[in-house]
Formats: structure tokens, C-alpha cells, sequence
């Protein structure tokens, strides 16, 4: 017989999902009612204001797509583009790429602005593409790039696209919650998340947001959107305002639960607050890191504090060191992905697991194992280095 399951509680240090606060966990355990329930209504009214505060935006239509920060971005394209349509995408790593495959599958030319994996998307060559691209509608990237743990400058991107007329399609998956992203200052168009990276929520819901220029080219389209699931003019007459709500899919009403508890945590803490608490963690696990004599991969200027991607000593099996710190350590961190695979790992310090217990146990569980691997690293000041760099920024 199959009996329950009980998974070992791990210290997630990965790319996502990252440790989800226990306040949303108990959240999800609380009655479910119906999704046209009253109560619900009201739920969902609270959850679209405080994504609203959460993307810095008063767009109408910003919703949780019923599924992961994939099907976020599938949304934004099967919207916003029709068959035939050129769309600029901006490539530096993994995420860009699905971005393009959106595109195509959807029967559009996809224009590439392509940057190295480490890099940030460049405005001058977006700028240069578009002026050769007139016909383009629509311009796409990725803010916080997690393959490589890159930071772009989203309002720099966006405006070029507004000058171009191009609707703006920005990747906020990684960014929201860890780092600035304010839509409205921005000027961007659409823009998507998920629930597992900095809002420490469990995974599973993908929070988008359009603008009214947005929302007018869904509306006024000559050919319906090919998903029914992801279309929004139906899914709008659910989540829409001042409207009577009108079954379109089963909400997840108990995931819904924990996506409010995680924004009221977020907005409990303030966002200026959660990005500076990002931001000392991450100096403090560099801090760390390079005492032992590891490299990060991007340009200072450019790094995000929630997702470290960082050297592996030479001559380390990479894999048996993080296979290692699962089993020792109930530890997860993150391997490298595509270019970058076997030459990095990636730490992540999202969210509820941005914090200096995480910091400084990721640092000691590096420092053990790799000297168990007889790596080339140095010993017995990883430690001093992490407390340094807490006092330097007073925490
Ligand atoms: C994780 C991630 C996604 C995909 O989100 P899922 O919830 O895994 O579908 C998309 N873009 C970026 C930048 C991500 O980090």
C-alpha cells in the first residue's frame, strides 16, 4: 500500500522554488470554498489590489494567471500577437529563448537582440534593430534573467519600445518581490511573474498585468486568441471589476489563499524594505563566497541579489558537490543551464529564503563539502568574511 507523503524539509537555495514562509503554507490549509462564493469575490478583489501595489501599477487587469510563470508568458503572447506578427525578442539566456519559441509557435517573426549569456540586453542594439524593423508591434525581454543571474534595465527597454510604438512584454518572473519593478513608471505593457521565486509562495500561479494599450489590442483583435484557457476577454468577465463574475475555470481557490498571504506578508514588510533585505543577503553571501575563492560570473553593476551565479573551484564534480549538500545538508542549490551548464551554480536568495541563517549555512555547507572534495579553496574565513559584510551595511 501507498502510504502519505512526507517529503524532508530542504533549505531551498535554488533558482525556485525557494522556502515558502510557513504563514502561507498554513494559509493553504485553511477551508476551501466556492470559487463564486462571496467570501471568494472578496478574496479576489484583495489579491488583484495588492499584486497592483506589488507591480507598482494601477493597470485594471492585473490578475494570477491559474497556472506557472510559463503559462504568464503564454499568455502575454497568445493576447497581444497575431499570426504574422514581427516581435522583437531580446535574448541573454534561457528565458529569452522560450520567448522566441512563443513567437514562432504562434506564427510570428521573431527579430532577435541578442546579448551574452552573463550580459545584460543592450538598448543601444535594441534601439539599432527597431530602427531597421519598423513594422515590429511588439518588443520583448526578460528583466531579471535567471540562467544567469543578470538584471536589465527595464525602464531604459521600455522606453525605446514606446518610441517605436511596440507594446512592451517584460519577464518579471524573477524580479518581482527581490528587486525595483515598477510597471507604471516603466511604461511597460505587459508583464508576468510567478509565485515561487520572490514571493516565496508555493508554485503554481503566474500574476500578470496589462496596460490599457494592452488590453485595447486584446480586445480589437481580427482573430480570436488561439487558447481558450489563456484567453483573456473570457478570463477578464471572471476576474473583472464591477462586472457579475461569470464561471469560466475553477480558480485554485487554495493556492489563491497562499498568494494573499504571501502579498500581505510583502506588503507588510514593504517593498523598498524586502528589496534592501535582498540586497544586504546578497552582499553578505558574496562576501562569503569569494573569501572562499569563488568568482561571480556578471558584472557587478548587473547582479541580482536574489540569484548568485557564481565559479566552480577547478577540478570539482560539480554535480556530486551539490548532490552532497542535498543529502548531508538537505541543502538545494542550483546548476548551471545551457552555456552555462557544469561551469556555475546558482544560489538563490529569494524571497523568505533571502535571510543570514540561510547566508551563512549555504557558505559553511560550501566550505565543508568542497574541502571534503579536496578542492583548491580557502579555509576558515568564509565565515568572518559573511559577519564583515552584515556590520558593514548594519544589519
Ligand atoms: C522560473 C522562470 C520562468 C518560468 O516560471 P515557471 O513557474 O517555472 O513556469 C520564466 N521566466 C523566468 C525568468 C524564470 O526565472
Amino acid at each position: 500500500m501507498v502510504s502519505s507523503f512526507n517529503p524532508t524539509p530542504r533549505t531551498l537555495m535554488g533558482p525556485g522554488p525557494s522556502d515558502v514562509n510557513p504563514r502561507i503554507l498554513s494559509a493553504l490549509a485553511r477551508p476551501t470554498i466556492g470559487h463564486l462564493d462571496p467570501e471568494f469575490i472578496r478574496l479576489m478583489d484583495e489579491v488583484k489590489s495588492l499584486l497592483q501595489f506589488a507591480f507598482q501599477t494601477e493597470n485594471e487587469l492585473t490578475i494570477p494567471v491559474s497556472a506557472p510563470g510559463s503559462a504568464g508568458m503564454e499568455t502575454c503572447f497568445v493576447n497581444l500577437m497575431s499570426p504574422g506578427d514581427k516581435v522583437i525578442v531580446c535574448v541573454n539566456g534561457v528565458f529569452g529563448n522560450r520567448m522566441v519559441d512563443n513567437v514562432k509557435r504562434l506564427g510570428g517573426e521573431a527579430v532577435l537582440v541578442e546579448d551574452q549569456w552573463g550580459t545584460p540586453v543592450s538598448a543601444e542594439k535594441l534601439r539599432s534593430t527597431l530602427e531597421q524593423h519598423a513594422d515590429a508591434v511588439i518588443v520583448a525581454f526578460v528583466h531579471a534573467e535567471t540562467s544567469t543571474g543578470v538584471r536589465s534595465d527595464a525602464k531604459a527597454l521600455c522606453a525605446i519600445a514606446q518610441e517605436f510604438d511596440c507594446l512592451s512584454i517584460v519577464d518579471c518572473v524573477t524580479s518581482l518581490g527581490g528587486i525595483e519593478v515598477k510597471l507604471d513608471e516603466w511604461g511597460a505593457d505587459a508583464a508576468y511573474s510567478g509565485t515561487q521565486k520572490c514571493l516565496s509562495c508555493v508554485p503554481g500561479l503566474s500574476p500578470i498585468s496589462l496596460s490599457k494599450a494592452a488590453v485595447a489590442r486584446v480586445q480589437s483583435r481580427k482573430t480570436p486568441v488561439s487558447s481558450w484557457f489563456l484567453d483573456l476577454n473570457l478570463v477578464m468577465g471572471y476576474w473583472g471589476q464591477g462586472q457579475t463574475r461569470a464561471y469560466h475555470h475553477t480558480a485554485p481557490v487554495n493556492a489563491l489563499y497562499g498568494l494573499h498571504e504571501s502579498l500581505v506578508i510583502l506588503e507588510e514588510e514593504g517593498l523598498e524594505s524586502s528589496w534592501k533585505r535582498h540586497q544586504h543577503n546578497h552582499l553578505a553571501l558574496r562576501a562569503g563566497v569569494e573569501a572562499l575563492g569563488l568568482k561571480f560570473i556578471v558584472a557587478e553593476d548587473f547582479r541580482l541579489p536574489q540569484l548568485n551565479t557564481v565559479t566552480i573551484p577547478d577540478g570539482v564534480d560539480e554535480g556530486a558537490v551539490r548532490k552532497q549538500l542535498l543529502s548531508l545538508y538537505n541543502l538545494e542549490i542550483g546548476a548551471g543551464l545551457g552555456v552555462l551548464a557544469g561551469k556555475v551554480w546558482r544560489i538563490g536568495l529569494m524571497g523568505y529564503a533571502s535571510n543570514p541563517r540561510n547566508v551563512l549555512f549555504c557558505v559553511n555547507a560550501l566550505e565543508s563539502v568542497l574541502s571534503g572534495n579536496n578542492a583548491h579553496i580557502n579555509r576558515g574565513v568564509a565565515t568572518e568574511a559573511v559577519q564583515k559584510a552584515y556590520s558593514q551595511v548594519g544589519v
